[in-house]
């Protein structure tokens, strides 16, 4: 097999671009083409402020996408996205950069090169240039239909799927990097060889294992990639031929190949046993809540022992996310479609674990404030799923939101440090209802500094576990103004009384969710991509 040079990234979003990214900027030899029917989302992608936010993302932008002759990386925590390129570990150079460190600045240069990462909505014309064409369309939960409420939708999937068989040059290799049932690639072979028959295309699985908020980190970084192929000689080319490009900067020995139906599995898997293992502490949580055992205690005793591990053991208000409940449905409907329905309930249980944890969590606020509402202002700091993302797909936060509000609150301030306020709003319209939103004479409005968000508030939660909200007195931290007493932690049966009348209640519940990250750094605000003004952030989210 000849060496990749060229490569389509079908779907510019959360995973395509971030992936597509990296892959250009480790490869200055493979010209790599992001496409996507998406032109609003391309267009941005195209501009100084990309669709999504993710920490170092621009810095690889930068040289990937614009070519530029030398990139100076600074190493200071500031409000700019300079400072992502610590968090994100682009400290560490590309290896035909130099770095040299001169005070808080660490100045990285990258040699001249030219641009090698393009964005496009010109999908077949890039397809048909390239060697490797990789999938990451998003493949939600099904919501109608059969299988609903469980099964993946493959809509989009098996769309990208037909037009990559009508364009593709023979002897492409078709890459599934979006997570999909475990044997798709067959349904894939299919689908080629009914449009194109006698050409033949080799379907690798390579499902991505990129959190949101750590992407870059994570893709410069990672513990491993999955390469699954089919068994014959010409997928095992294939198979190597991908390695070789992600050897450009990931050991060898990280690198896994397996048959291409595990590696569709192996993706299902790791989700799924991450959500179980918070599923797994929030229970105990509840178990804490009512005996007077402290769940960090728990947590720490148990992940001593090296066999558990001490990561993904934080309780809390469950997780969120685009993916976490969608795999474990998925692998709850491919269980119930064997008929092996002891092994459906299982992850079920998962599942309804996170939504008990959600529900008890608003159901103690609610207590805490006298089981009434009425009259009261309560502040949601947090917004977006997890810390260092503006991705708020299946957000513990929208749902919280949605039940304070049936309490006929005076009013709901939401603040969130990476979201667009209008966005926000936007969404809390479509997602809740119209006529919640303050505008429109209900209790939501969305603010966008914190402290006036949290002024005169009766309570005060903490929804997503940005930095900044970590510590409400202390010094990086947010100051939350207090009327008479701020309580730092929830309120414990055993431990404290309740609050009284007018005390500001700061609870704290930090949702555990795709990554137990420790960015040391504890950064402060991690702006948002441009304020409200810039024309190319208008654009809405439209997936
Ligand atoms: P996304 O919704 O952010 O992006 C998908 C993109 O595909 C959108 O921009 C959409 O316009 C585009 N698209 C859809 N149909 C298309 C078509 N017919 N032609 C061209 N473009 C099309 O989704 P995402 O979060 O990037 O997820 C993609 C896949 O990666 C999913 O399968 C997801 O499960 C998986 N995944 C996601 C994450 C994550 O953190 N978001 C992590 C690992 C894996």
């Amino acid at each position: 097999t000849p060496p990749v040079r060229n490569i389509c990234c079908v779907g510019a979003g959360y995973v395509g671009g971030p992936t597509a990214a990296v892959i250009a900027f480790q490869n200055p030899h493979i010209r790599v083409t992001v496409v996507d029917r998406d032109e609003r989302r391309i267009r941005r992608w195209n501009s100084q402020h990309p669709p999504i936010y993710e920490p170092g993302l621009t810095d690889i932008l930068r040289i990937a996408r614009d070519g530029s002759k030398e990139v100076v990386l600074h190493n200071a925590p500031s409000k700019h996205d300079a400072s992502d390129s610590v968090s994100s570990g682009l400290t560490t150079p590309p290896s035909d950069a130099e770095s040299n460190c001169a005070g808080n600045n660490r100045l990285i240069r990258v040699a001249a090169r030219q641009p090698n990462l393009f964005f496009t909505t010109d999908i077949a014309r890039s397809i048909s240039e390239a060697d490797v064409v990789l999938i990451a369309v998003n493949t939600p939960t099904k919501n109608r239909g059969v299988g609903a409420g469980s099964a993946t939708d493959m809509a989009a999937f098996e769309a990208v799927t037909a037009v990559v068989a009508q364009h593709a040059r023979p002897g492409a290799i078709i890459v599934e990097k979006s997570t999909v049932p475990c044997r798709t690639a067959q349904l894939v072979y299919q689908t080629l060889s009914l449009h194109r028959p006698g050409v033949h295309f080799e379907v690798i699985s390579n499902p991505e294992f990129l959190a949101a908020g750590t992407a870059i980190k994570d893709l410069l970084y990672a513990d491993r990639i999955l390469i699954g192929s089919s068994n014959t000689p010409a997928g095992y080319r294939a198979a190597s031929a991908l390695a070789d490009v992600y050897a450009a900067w990931i050991p060898r020995s990280r690198i896994i190949t397996t048959n291409v139906f595990s590696s569709e599995l192996a993706k299902l898997v790791a989700n799924s046993m991450l959500a179980q293992r918070i599923s797994s502490i929030n229970s105990i949580s509840a178990i804490c809540d009512a005996t007077g055992a402290d769940v960090d205690e728990v947590a720490s005793a148990i992940g001593a022992d090296p066999r558990i591990g001490s990561k993904f053991l934080r309780a809390g208000i469950g997780f969120g996310g685009s993916c976490f409940k969608k795999d474990v449905l998925s692998l709850v409907y491919l269980a119930e479609t064997l008929i092996l329905p002891e092994v459906a309930d299982y992850w079920r249980a998962v599942i309804n674990m996170n939504e008990f944890a959600r529900n008890r969590f608003v159901s103690r606020v609610i207590r805490c404030l006298n089981n009434t509402l009425a009259g009261k202002k309560v502040t949601v700091l947090g917004y977006a799923f997890k810390k260092d993302t503006n991705d708020t797909r299946e957000s513990p936060a929208l749902d919280i939101i949605r039940t304070l509000e049936e309490e006929g609150p005076r009013e709901i301030a939401i603040f969130d440090p990476c979201c667009i306020p209008t966005q926000m709003t936007d969404e809390i319209g479509r997602f809740v209802r119209k006529d919640v939103l303050k505008e429109n004479g209900g209790p939501v409005a969305v603010y966008a500094d914190v402290y006036a968000a949290c002024e005169g508030s009766d309570a005060v939660l903490i929804t997503t576990e940005f930095d900044e909200f970590k510590s409400p007195t202390g010094k990086e931290g947010l100051a939350i103004p207090v009327k008479q007493k701020t309580r730092l932690t929830d309120p414990r049966p055993f431990e404290q009384p309740e609050p009284k009348e007018n005390e500001l209640l700061a609870l704290h519940s930090y949702l555990v969710s795709d990554s137990d990250t420790d960015d040391p750094l504890g950064r402060l605000y991690p702006v948002p991509a441009c304020d409200d003004e810039c024309p190319d952030c208008q654009v809405e989210r439209t997936t």
